[in-house]
């Protein structure tokens, strides 16, 4: 295909944090940008050339962005995959619907990846009451995780026993699942893939991933992991996207056992909360990744340029009478980098901004990054 160029408009289904940004590096570059996002307040809406504020399935609001837009990209998994096969038919789409489909499916998205030849942790499809009604010891004591719509450790289940999880999934309402056999991990990390229509694949360092309350709290770069399992998690990712046949940015989270094997825990079809440090830390970053897949062009180079930590700012930092965190002291820091999303109202969990540290080790950057949290 031909190279799509600045000031071609590029369209974008969402508009929260991971659609701003991704406005914020696609108008940087000189595109112009439609976001269609149902909320009149969408943190993209603040950068975006256009704002359809219309439900992501509305027709009117889809036909614009298919006549308008010379590309269309998403922020979220959970958009409608017809909606994006239907576009496909008026306008170049990245990732395709089918992709999206397999991220937004954890029963789909575990058979890609075994397909692809790709280790996950042990599981179980359990689609109906026979499929769990089994002898459940091999997947025990496991994590019950509902197919569709799970995110930042919402709609999963941890079991012990197979009368828990026969309890669980009903309270699940008996719809689609998978049981997860739990794994000991040692850690966790997540590498971030972007393949372009020529095939071309670049991925970023690896970031380590500490969670809290099951959403991530902290990204630290490059993982503190031996440069062969690095390297191991780096090909993992691409082969993933080459089986799927991926055009866009792809996120690809693995759990490190404390055996030293490595095994595929999800993808997202999109950039990814754990690659923000690449906005401050890399030659390229993340955003810039997806217009350029989105436009056919090579990706950019993903040298790291420093280590670095990322800290989320969720709602729960802010005073408990809404004022805000003490940003003069990150803002005083000099090799810390605050970016915040614009969202009016800061609710516990609710994700409001990040910051990144940059030093001259990783010991350095999370030390500093810790103080610096502590003090908002
Ligand atoms: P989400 O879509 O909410 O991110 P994940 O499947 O990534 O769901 O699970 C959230 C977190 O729960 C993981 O980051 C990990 O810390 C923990 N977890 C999930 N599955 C397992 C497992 N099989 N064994 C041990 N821990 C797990
Ligand atoms: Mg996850």
């Amino acid at each position: 295909m031909a190279a799509i160029l600045p000031p071609a408009r590029l369209g974008i289904l969402g508009g929260g944090q991971l659609g701003c940004m991704f406005t914020v590096a696609a108008k940087t570059m000189g595109y112009r940008v439609t976001v269609l996002d149902p909320d009149p307040a969408a943190p993209a809406a603040r950068f975006a050339d256009t704002h359809l504020c219309a439900p992501y399935n509305d027709p009117v609001a889809l036909a614009e962005l298919g006549a308008s837009c010379a590309a269309v990209t998403t922020e979220f998994e959970n958009v409608n995959a017809d909606a994006m096969r239907e576009l496909a038919r008026h306008t170049r789409v990245c990732p395709s619907g089918d992709a999206v489909a397999v991220a937004q499916n954890r029963i789909e998205e575990k058979a890609w990846i075994n397909r692809a030849g790709l280790p996950t942790a042990p599981y179980l499809v359990v689609d109906t009451l026979a499929d769990i009604n089994v002898d459940l010891s091999a997947w025990l004591p496991g994590i019950l995780k509902t197919a569709r719509l799970g995110y930042d450790g919402k709609g999963q289940v941890r079991v012990a026993t197979a009368q828990e999880a026969r309890a669980a999934w009903a309270d699940l309402g008996g719809q689609p699942c998978v049981l997860e056999k739990r794994v000991d991990l040692a850690l966790e990390i997540s590498a971030i893939v972007t393949r372009t229509s020529a095939a071309q694949t670049a991925v970023f360092p690896l970031a380590e991933n500490r969670h809290a309350n099951g959403i991530l709290d902290v990204s630290i770069v490059p993982a503190r992991v031996e440069a062969t399992l690095a390297a191991a998690a780096q090909d993992m990712a691409r082969r993933l996207a080459d089986a799927l046949d991926y055009v866009g940015v792809l996120a690809v989270e693995f759990f490190v056992l404390e055996d030293g094997s490595l095994v595929i825990n999800e993808m997202a079809p999109r950039p990814h909360n754990s690659g923000h440090f690449t906005l401050d830390a890399c030659l390229t970053d993340q955003f810039q990744q997806q217009v350029r897949a989105m436009c056919g062009l090579l990706p950019g180079r993903t040298d790291l340029l420093s280590p670095a930590v990322m800290v989320n700012l969720l709602g729960d930092v802010w005073r408990d009478d809404g004022g805000e965190p003490r940003w003069d002291v990150l803002m005083e820091a000099p090799n810390a980098h605050l970016h915040l999303y614009g969202k009016a109202q800061a609710r516990p969990g609710r994700k409001m901004g990040h910051f990144t540290v940059l030093a001259s080790s990783v010991d350095d950057a999370l030390e500093q990054a810790m103080a610096l949290k502590e003090t908002l």
